[in-house]
This record gives C-alpha cells, sequence and structure tokens, in this order.
C-alpha cells in the first residue's frame, strides 16, 4: 500500500472506533455495588494481621510516601540519601505488600516489556543481576520486596491502608491525611495522620476499568479483571501458571491490550476453549527474551561506575529520536530501533515545530513510522494460518498510538484449534447474557469471563485523581477543581502552587520515555534535593516548619513552556481511541480554551533525556529558582 493508502486505512479505522462516550464507557467501580469488589485485594489473607508500621490516631511524619511500588521505594531511597533518617519517612499503600504495579499484576505471563536492566531500579546499588533481558512479575515484585528490606523500609511502610483525603492545615502549616486501614477480621480502621510534606507514588495505571456493557449484571459464570487474577479458580500460580483448572472449561477473555497479549499464551495452553474477543489489535513485534549471560553482565557491570544511567540515557536518547543517535545502541530491542515512538514521548525535533512545519514534522514522523507498521503487519500474515484471523490481528494505527508490544507466543496462539479470535471491526462486544457474550448474532457461552480492559486513564484530571482522594490545598482550593478550571500547573510536573509540600512524579508537565521507571528516579532525586535543601533553610535559622510552593510566575512560566511544546504532539490528533487520549475525547476538543488547557495537560516536549538536564541544571544554579520557601517554628 503507497503511504496515502495506508493514511486513508488508519483514519477509516479510527473513524469506526470514535465514540461519543469517551471515557464515560467505563465503569465507575467505587460506584458499583456488584463490581466494587473487583479493586479488592486478592493477595493477601483478610483475617491475617496487616504487617508492616502501626500507626496510630493522630501520628505525626515527616514524610508521608503514598504507594510503596518502584516509585514509593525510590523516593525513600533518594530521601535517606539525601540525609533524611528512616524515621522521617512513612510509606502508605492499600496493597499488602511492596512491588505496586507488580503486586497487583500477577497474571500468567506477566513481565515488563522494557529490558530489565534499565527498568529495574536500583540495580547499581543493589548489584542485582535480573534473570532475564525481560523480566517476569515474581522477579519484580520480590525484588521491591528486597530494595525495602535492604535499606531498612518494612519497618517504615503501613501496608492495607487507603490514602481517602488530604487538608492543608494552614495554621500548623501541614498536611492532615485521611486514611482507612483493613484489619484482619475486624472492622475497617479510620485513623487521621499528619505530615510535613507528601510525596504522591501512587502510580498512573493501578484502578481497573470495566466496561458498562449491556448486560454486565446478568453474567452469572467467573469473572475477574486481570490485575486481580484469581487462580483459586484457574489453578496454578504467578510462580507457575499452569492453568490446570481451566482444561474442561470455557474461557473468554475481553482486551487485546498489552496484559492479554502477556496472558493469552498461557490461556491458549490451558483452556478447553479460549475466546480472545478483540475491539482493536495491538501491533505484537519480536521479544526475543533470553536469560542474562553472567560473564556479560559481569563485562558491561562491574567496573564502570554509572552504567545503569547511561544505560538509561542511552535506551532514553533513541526512544526520542535523538539525531545523530548515540554511536552505540546498548539495549539493541524493538524500542531503540522505533524512533516515531517520540511522536508520543517527544524529543529534540521538538524545539523545531511551529505552526507552520506541523503538517511536515507530523510526515516526517508517519515516515519513520510506515515501515516499521508495514513489517509488523506483514509479520502476521507470516505467524498466522488462518487468512481472515491474520487480516483481523494486523493494528491499523501509527506505532505511537498505543503500547506497542512484543511477544514471541501471542500471535502463535491463534493457530491453535482451541483458540478462537473474535473480532468486533471497532464496536467492541455487543452485550453479555447469564451465559456468555454477544457479538453481533452469535452468542459464545462461557465458564470464565476474564476483562483485560485496562485502567482509568492516567491522562484524565490531576495527581489527586490519579491517587483516588481529595486533595484541599490552601484556602479550601480543591486540586481537582484547580485543573479543572485551569488545566494543569506545575513547576517541572512535581509541586503546583496552593498544595504546598505535595509532591507527585508528573506524568503532567514531566518528562517521559518509554521507561516509566527512569522518570520516577529522575523526580525522586530532585525531590530529595528540594526537600533537603528546603528544610536545611529552616535548620540554619533555628526553626523547624518549612512550606515549599512554586511562586505564580514560575508556575506560569513552566505551563507556557509545556504549552509552547505541544505543537510538537500533533501527531497523536490521527489516533485511533485508547486511554493515550482519553478514549478520543482530545479530539473532540473544540473551545480555545479546553485546547489551551489540554496543552497545559501535556508532557515535556524534548524528550526525558532534556528534561533530565534541565532539572539538573536548576539543581546545579544552587538558588531553587521559582520556589516560594517559608520557614517558621
Ligand atoms: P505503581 O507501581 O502503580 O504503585 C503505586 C502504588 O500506590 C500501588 O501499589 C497502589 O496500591 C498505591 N496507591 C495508589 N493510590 C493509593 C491510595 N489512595 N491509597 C493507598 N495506596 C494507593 N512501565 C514501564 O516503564 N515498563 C514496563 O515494562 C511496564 N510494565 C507494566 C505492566 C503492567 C501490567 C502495568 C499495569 C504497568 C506497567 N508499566 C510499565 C507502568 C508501571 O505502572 C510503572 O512502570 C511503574 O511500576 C510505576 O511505579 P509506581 O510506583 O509509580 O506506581
Ligand atoms: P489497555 O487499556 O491497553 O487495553 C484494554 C483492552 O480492552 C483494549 O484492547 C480495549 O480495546 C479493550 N476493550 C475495552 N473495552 C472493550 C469493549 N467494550 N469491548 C471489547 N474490548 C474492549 O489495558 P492493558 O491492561 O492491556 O494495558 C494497560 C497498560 O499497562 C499498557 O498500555 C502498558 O502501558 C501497561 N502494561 C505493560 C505491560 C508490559 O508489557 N510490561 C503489560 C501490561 C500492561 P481498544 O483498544 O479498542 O480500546
Amino acid at each position: 500500500m503507497s503511504p496515502e493508502q495506508i493514511q486513508q486505512k488508519y483514519n477509516e479505522e479510527r473513524d469506526k472506533r470514535l465514540r461519543p462516550d469517551g471515557t464515560a464507557q467505563y465503569l465507575d467501580l467505587a460506584t458499583s455495588e456488584k463490581f466494587k469488589h473487583f479493586v479488592d485485594d486478592p493477595w493477601l489473607d483478610p483475617h491475617a494481621q496487616a504487617k508492616g508500621l502501626r500507626l496510630t490516631n493522630d501520628s505525626r511524619v515527616k514524610i508521608l510516601v503514598l504507594g510503596a511500588g518502584y516509585g514509593g521505594l525510590l523516593f525513600a531511597l533518594r530521601l535517606l540519601e539525601a540525609g533524611f533518617k528512616a524515621e522521617d519517612i512513612c510509606i502508605v499503600d492499600s496493597a499488602g505488600g511492596f512491588g505496586g504495579t507488580w503486586y497487583w499484576n500477577r497474571y500468567p505471563g506477566a513481565m515488563c516489556d522494557v529490558e530489565s536492566y534499565i527498568y529495574m531500579p536500583l540495580l547499581e546499588e543493589t548489584g542485582y543481576m535480573p534473570q532475564h533481558k525481560y523480566a517476569y512479575g515474581p522477579e519484580l515484585r520480590e525484588y521491591a520486596e528486597m530494595v525495602a528490606e535492604k535499606w531498612g523500609l518494612e519497618g517504615r511502610t503501613v501496608f492495607r491502608t487507603v490514602v481517602s483525603e488530604m487538608k492543608w492545615d494552614e495554621v500548623e502549616k501541614e498536611w492532615v491525611v485521611e486514611m482507612k486501614q483493613k484489619e484482619g477480621g475486624e472492622d475497617d480502621l479510620d485513623f487521621e495522620l499528619r505530615a510535613s510534606f507528601v510525596i504522591a507514588a501512587s502510580g498512573l495505571l493501578n484502578y481497573p476499568k470495566v466496561p458498562r456493557l449491556p448486560g454486565l449484571d446478568a453474567f452469572r459464570g467467573h469473572c475477574f479483571h486481570t490485575s486481580r487474577w484469581d487462580y483459586r479458580y484457574t489453578g496454578g500460580s504467578p510462580e507457575d501458571p499452569s492453568l490446570e483448572n481451566l482444561k474442561d472449561k470455557r474461557v473468554g477473555i475481553i482486551g487485546t491490550g498489552a496484559t492479554a497479549v502477556q496472558a493469552v499464551p498461557h490461556l491458549a495452553k490451558w483452556a478447553k476453549e479460549l475466546y480472545v474477543f478483540q475491539r482493536t489489535p495491538s501491533a505484537v513485534d519480536t521479544r526475543g527474551n533470553r536469560p542474562t549471560d553472567a560473564e556479560w553482565w559481569q563485562k558491561e557491570t562491574q567496573s564502570k561506575k554509572g552504567w545503569h544511567r547511561q544505560r538509561r540515557e542511552n535506551f532514553a536518547a533513541f526512544v526520542s529520536n535523538v539525531s545523530p543517535p548515540p554511536s552505540i545502541d546498548m539495549v539493541a530491542d524493538g524500542w531503540t530501533t522505533m524512533p516515531s515512538f517520540s511522536a508520543l514521548v517527544g524529543g529534540p525535533a521538538a524545539a523545531q515545530v511551529t505552526l507552520e512545519t506541523i503538517a511536515a514534522h507530523v510526515a516526517s514522523l508517519h515516515a519513520l513510522d510506515f515501515p516499521r507498521s508495514e513489517r509488523i503487519r506483514a509479520r502476521v500474515d507470516e505467524v498466522v494460518n488462518d487468512k481472515t484471523t491474520a487480516e483481523n490481528l494486523k493494528a491499523w494505527y501509527p506505532g505511537w498510538c498505543k503500547r506497542p508490544c512484543f511477544h514471541d507466543e501471542y500471535l502463535q496462539s491463534f493457530n491453535l484449534p482451541q483458540v478462537t479470535l473474535v473480532d468486533t471491526d471497532g464496536r467492541g462486544v455487543d452485550r453479555l447474557t447469564d451465559h456468555g457474550v454477544v457479538v453481533e448474532d452469535s452468542e459464545y457461552n462461557l465458564d470464565l469471563l476474564i476483562l483485560g480492559t485496562g485502567y482509568n486513564s492516567p491522562v484524565v484530571g490531576s495527581p489527586a485523581r490519579r491517587a483516588g482522594f481529595s486533595v484541599i490545598g490552601c484556602n479550601g482550593l480543591s486540586m481537582e477543581q484547580k485543573w479543572d478550571d485551569s488545566g494543569a500547573g506545575t513547576l517541572h510536573g512535581i509541586i503546583s502552587r496552593d498544595f504546598p509540600n505535595f509532591l507527585f512524579p508528573g506524568p503532567q508537565q514531566a518528562g517521559a520515555s518509554a521507561n516509566q521507571a527512569f522518570l520516577l528516579d529522575l523526580v525522586a532525586e530532585h525531590v530529595a534535593y528540594i526537600l533537603s535543601q528546603a528544610t536545611q533553610k529552616a535548620k540554619a535559622v533555628g526553626l523547624e516548619k518549612v512550606v515549599v510552593e512554586p511562586s505564580a510566575a514560575a508556575e506560569q512560566e513552566w505551563s507556557m513552556r509545556i504549552m509552547a511544546g505541544a505543537v510538537a504532539f500533533a501527531g497523536l490528533a490521527g489516533c485511533t481511541p485508547s486511554y493515550f487520549n482519553r478514549e478520543g475525547e482530545f479530539a473532540r476538543i473544540s473551545t480555545q480554551e479546553e485546547q489551551m488547557k489540554a496543552a497545559k495537560g501535556g508532557i515535556w516536549s524534548q524528550g526525558l533525556v532534556d528534561y533530565a538536564e534541565v532539572i539538573e541544571g536548576w539543581r546545579r544554579s544552587g538558588d531553587l529558582k521559582g520556589l516560594e520557601i517559608t520557614v517558621s517554628n
């Protein structure tokens, strides 16, 4: 096909999928009696006592870190390095253990899609060698536990505790944080904690979403979301995903995103019949996972101080399409040969884009992307035997519109006689009955329905909304209200005026890459620096309390820089709906005011390496420019 024909096909396929209800097509689980248990923690014994730190009502901590995933651990670690003591820190998580994403997601086949040598944090500090180039879920979770143990953070962490609200106390100059702890066998315990600083390392993709399908309530078979896998039903375990109990079961999975791509090969292997309900296919490239060669690892890492950062930067440079690229491609995988992903995460080319050159910029991104996308579509034909199935598995959108996938068994699963792809031609499944799923005139009877339908979109709302609670700052201002009224407003994507001493790792107005763990580390160092400098200012004059927030001018200036970079993301306008573009809602924005708000909610346009240089340069200047710091008794 010519580029024009491909573009036309992209537009046709996108138009099929644009729907008026956008993000409203999904159910708010918190308000659904029938489905609110979908967010409950299946991994802990409800009768066991919570492990970790015990808090009492009215406890006071210096720094509360919300989230015990890789982000929370990195924040805690960098704070310790900056001179804070373990007793200054308290980590809180609704989960029963460390790991965040990797605590919750234990579906069969879960693994990181970014090389573990750059994804797993603190490898230089721990000296840990990941077992494979792409690590599996159990190892990623156990590594989080190992990090927590090494730095003595277990005793500083409160598990099974949900933060529900936080309010700024203007008199005491601290946050009052409302929490609910799930107690073993007893009623939930409500309590209040006071914290000088709060850091929200609450993640991007942790609140499962479920489509509002007609008949959802009617289905009487077993049903769960992939992030809360029910091994009691399927058999097996995260460590040994032999799903023995499915041998006599008809299983359906709705969704064909990055999660389903990893889980389907396991379901295909064990289920009597497997139906994969597809609305939009993923683009699935090869993976090529392999065990880590210990000798190579030794050579690559041992005598090279700073190797981890260097490898991460090298990866980020390729993904941002830095020109000319670094002379060595250290990671050398499907990501580093995908410069068109810079359309989503930004890169140096953004600096040159103006209103006049937008069209040429987007055309250049497509020119980078067409050969890759065509190769991946051709791969489907090479792997999948049935011609119709192969045609339906081809992704017709630019590679940057959804998380690209990499797997060596997913497409192959569709050659198995027990596996059926039920393609819905972009409409999604029509409805559920008490027995199964209906698509067009066919009903598929199922014993088990798995929802691989993803998470609430991380690009909707403020950091407070992403963490699932309300944040009330100075003068009773709600953070969500600030975002609704005027759009995102931060300095460096980490702190917002009127919400003093509250810090968060973007994603709005911060840098981005395919490797989220690198951003988390950069921001953790930045935040640790700011908090230590601010606290030292108070100490220097013999005072205790310190309040940090960006000045109005600095916030405005940073937001303007983010807005100015928004033109570089014009390639996203042609994307098929997904959580990246609020299920297509961005395409419907018509007023100038809404356009400006959307632009303010964007990311640093010139890529993660550039973002790192900007914030590190700011730190080197040493004057905390743009932050208002007040100290008191
Ligand atoms: P999380 O790991 O999400 O941890 C946040 C924690 O905060 C959670 O444990 C949550 O329970 C807790 N929390 C949130 N709100 C509250 C509250 N109100 N009260 C109490 N606790 C709360 N990114 C990559 O770069 N590469 C990958 O390969 C990759 N693979 C992924 C695979 C899956 C299945 C998913 C879902 C995401 C993946 N991601 C990947 C994105 C991933 O989320 C990040 O890489 C990273 O794990 C985020 O770490 P985090 O600590 O910021 O957030
Ligand atoms: P996604 O949001 O990517 O996928 C959800 C799937 O459900 C999509 O295929 C979607 O179709 C489909 N869907 C939603 N509603 C319906 C409906 N009514 N009928 C039919 N299908 C429907 O969620 P995932 O959990 O797969 O992934 C989320 C993110 O988590 C990824 O983008 C990635 O960032 C991360 N992740 C990374 C992994 C890794 O490889 N390490 C593994 C897993 C997740 P449609 O596309 O049409 O909306």
